[in-house]
C-alpha cells in the first residue's frame, strides 16, 4: 500500500482477510516495534479478538473539551441532524428558490437573508475552504445556487494524499455525521439533487463509518427520497477513489468520479458552472462540510469569533487584528506529541509546536518546518531581516495605501510591532500565526526568496535534518505523482530530481542549480495546469534559499 495517512505514528502495518468477507475491511495498527508486530500477528493467526486499531485516544475530542467542531458532542440534548431539520423548516417545502437573475449588492444579500437564512450565517462566517486554496464557502455556494439546470452536485474531498497531511484521517472517523450533516444542508441551500462523499481507497475504516454515518442519516429520515418528510430528495453516497495524489485535485477528482483517467481539467470553466457531469457543484473538503453544523446551531458570527486572541502589546497602540474560526490541522516530525489538533485560527506556530496541550515541545534544536506538506518547501527557524527592514516596511505600507486606501493592513502593523521591532535582527518561524491572510503576506513582509503556503498539514525538522535531503524526497515524490498531462511537469519534474541528485552527490554547483531552478519554477508556472506542477520546484528552490550549506 502505497500510503496509509499515518505520518505521525509509522511504522504501521495494514491487516485484511483473504479473501475478505462481505462487510469487513482492512484494519492498521501501529507497531512500534517487531515485538509488537508479532504479537499482533499472532493474535490474528490464532483467531483471537482482534485488537483496537491504532486509534489517538490522547488528543482527540473525546478527552479534550477544547474541540468546537462536534455540536452534538458539546451538547447531548441536541437532535441529531438539527441543522438539517431547522432548514427543512425555512424551506417550507420549497426544493429551490434561487435569487431572481440580475439581483446583486444590498438587494441580493437582503434575499438570501430571508430566503436562505442558513447561507447568509456562512457568509458571517467567513468559512474558508480547509483544502488548501481558501475560498469562501458561501461564495461557491451562492454561485451555485444561482446557476440554472435541474441537477446540481455536492461533493465532499476525502482524498487528502499530500505528506505529511492526515487530519481528515480522524474528520471522516469522528465527525463522520457532521459531514454527512454538511453534505445534506449544502445540498439544501443550493438546490442540489445528490451529494457525495469521496475517500481514499487506503481509509477503509474511514469509508466504513462514512457508510454508517449515511445509513443512519437515512433511518432518522435525514437524507434519500424525502427529507424530513419535506418531499424534498436528496441521496448522498460514498465514492471511493481509485488511488493518487492527484486525485485529491477537484478536477481530477471529478473526472474520477466520472469514470474517466483523472487527470485535471483545464480551467475555466470553473466546477460551481461546469462541475459533476458537466454541472453546477459545490466541492468542498470534508473538514469545511463538517464545520456546516456547529455555524448553523450556533450562527455564523459565534464561528468568526472563535479564532486566536492577539494580545495587547507595549509596542503596539494601533487596532489588533481578528483572525477568524478554528480548523483542524495534522503534525508530525520532530515533536514530543504529533498528531490531530483542533487549533483557532491565528494560533503562534510555537504554541501548537511546544504548548502541552498540542504538540507539547519540539525534540531538539528547530532547524525547519514544512508549513504546508512539500508544497510550501521547508521555511528556516529564523531569517535575518534586512537592514533597512522597518524603512522598507513604512514604504510598502505607503505603496499599499495609495493603490487601495481602503486596504487593511492591521495584521502586518500589529505584528511587526510585536515581534520585529526596531532593533530586532532576525524573524523567528515561531512567532508566524497560523493563518493564510499572514502566510500569504509573509513574501513581501519579509523579502522572502520563496513563497510560503499554510496548510494543514505541517512537518517539524530539528538539528540533525539535512534539508536537500528532505527537499529531494519531496522533489521525488511530485516527481511520481506527476500525472503526465502537461509535459513541463513531466519532464520538469524529473529534471528537478536529477538537479537535487546531482546537489546532494556533490556533482552540481549549487548557483548553477539555483538558476536552473529559478527558470523551472518560471517555466512550470507559466505552463502547468494544476499546483503540482507549479509546486514542484519549490522544495529545493527553498532548500537552496534557506539550507545552502546543506548537501
Ligand atoms: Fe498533471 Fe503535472 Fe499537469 Fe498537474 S501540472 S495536470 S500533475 S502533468
Amino acid at each position: 500500500v502505497s500510503c496509509l495517512g499515518r505520518c505521525d505514528r509509522a511504522p504501521v502495518v495494514w491487516v485484511e482477510r483473504q479473501p475478505m468477507l462481505e462487510h469487513e475491511h482492512a484494519w492498521v495498527y501501529h507497531v512500534p516495534d517487531t515485538t509488537h508486530f508479532e504479537r499482533l500477528i499472532h493474535t490474528l493467526a490464532n483467531g483471537e479478538a482482534r485488537p483496537q486499531p491504532d486509534t489517538d485516544e490522547q488528543h482527540l475530542p473525546d478527552s479534550n473539551p477544547d474541540w468546537h467542531i462536534d455540536p452534538y458532542a458539546r451538547d447531548a440534548t441536541l437532535e441529531p441532524y438539527t441543522a438539517v431539520r431547522r432548514l427543512i423548516t425555512a424551506l417550507d417545502g420549497r426544493a429551490e428558490f434561487p435569487p431572481p437573475a440580475g439581483l446583486q449588492g444590498r438587494e441580493l444579500d437582503a434575499y438570501v437573508q430571508r430566503v436562505q437564512p442558513l447561507l447568509w450565517e456562512l457568509k458571517d462566517s467567513t468559512l474558508a475552504g480547509m483544502g488548501g486554496a481558501g475560498a469562501l464557502a458561501y461564495t461557491k455556494r451562492l454561485d451555485v445556487w444561482q446557476q440554472a439546470g435541474p441537477d446540481k452536485y455536492i461533493v465532499a474531498n476525502g482524498d487528502e494524499s499530500e505528506p505529511g497531511t492526515f487530519k481528515d484521517r480522524e474528520i471522516l472517523l469522528r465527525f463522520a455525521h457532521l459531514i454527512v450533516e454538511g453534505v445534506i444542508a449544502s445540498g439544501l441551500m443550493v438546490g442540489a439533487t445528490a451529494g457525495f462523499i469521496y475517500i481514499r481507497h487506503e481509509y477503509h475504516e474511514q469509508i466504513e463509518a462514512v457508510r454508517a454515518a449515511i445509513a443512519r442519516a437515512e433511518s432518522l429520515g435525514a437524507c434519500g427520497a424525502d427529507v424530513f418528510g419535506s418531499g424534498i430528495p436528496f441521496p448522498v453516497e460514498v465514492m471511493e477513489s481509485p488511488g493518487g495524489y492527484i486525485l485529491g485535485e477537484q478536477t481530477a477528482l471529478l473526472e474520477a468520479m466520472e469514470d474517466r483517467r483523472g487527470q485535471p481539467r483545464n480551467r475555466p470553466p470553473d466546477i460551481t458552472s461546469n462541475g459533476y457531469r458537466d454541472c453546477p457543484t459545490v466541492l468542498n473538503n470534508v473538514e469545511t462540510l463538517a464545520w456546516i453544523p456547529t455555524i448553523a446551531l450556533h450562527g455564523g458570527a459565534s464561528y468568526a469569533d472563535s479564532g486566536w486572541k492577539p494580545t495587547v502589546t507595549p509596542t503596539h497602540t494601533g487596532p489588533l487584528p481578528r483572525f477568524h474560526g478554528r480548523r483542524v490541522v495534522s503534525v508530525s516530525g520532530d515533536v514530543a506529541r504529533p498528531g490531530v489538533f483542533e487549533i483557532p485560527i491565528g494560533l503562534p506556530l510555537g504554541e501548537l509546536l511546544c504548548a502541552p496541550q498540542y504538540c507539547a515541545g519540539i525534540t531538539g534544536q528547530l532547524k525547519a518546518v514544512a508549513t504546508s506538506g512539500p508544497s510550501g518547501g521547508l521555511l528556516p527557524a529564523t531569517w535575518a531581516l534586512k537592514p533597512d527592514f522597518h524603512t522598507s516596511f513604512q514604504k510598502s505600507l505607503a505603496r499599499k495605501r495609495e493603490r487601495d486606501p481602503r486596504a487593511d493592513t492591521t495584521l502586518a502593523e500589529w505584528f511587526v510591532a510585536r515581534h520585529l521591532p526596531p532593533g530586532a535582527a532576525s524573524f523567528d518561524l515561531l512567532t508566524a500565526p497560523l493563518d493564510l491572510g499572514f502566510f500569504n503576506g509573509m513574501h513581501e513582509l519579509l523579502s522572502l526568496p520563496v513563497a510560503p503556503l499554510l496548510g494543514a498539514g505541517l512537518v517539524v525538522y530539528a538539528g540533525h535534518t539535512n534539508v536537500l535531503e528532505a527537499a529531494l524526497n519531496f522533489t521525488q515524490f511530485f516527481r511520481n505523482e506527476s500525472c503526465g498531462k502537461c509535459v513541463p511537469c513531466r519532464l520538469g519534474s524529473q529534471k528537478l530530481v536529477q538537479i537535487g541528485t546531482a546537489l546532494l552527490s556533490r556533482e552540481d554547483e549549487p548557483v548553477a542549480a539555483q538558476q536552473d531552478i529559478t527558470d523551472l519554477l518560471l517555466a512550470l508556472n507559466q505552463t502547468c495546469i494544476c499546483s503540482l506542477g507549479t509546486s514542484a520546484p519549490t522544495p529545493l528552490a527553498t532548500a537552496l534559499a534557506y539550507f545552502p550549506k546543506d548537501g
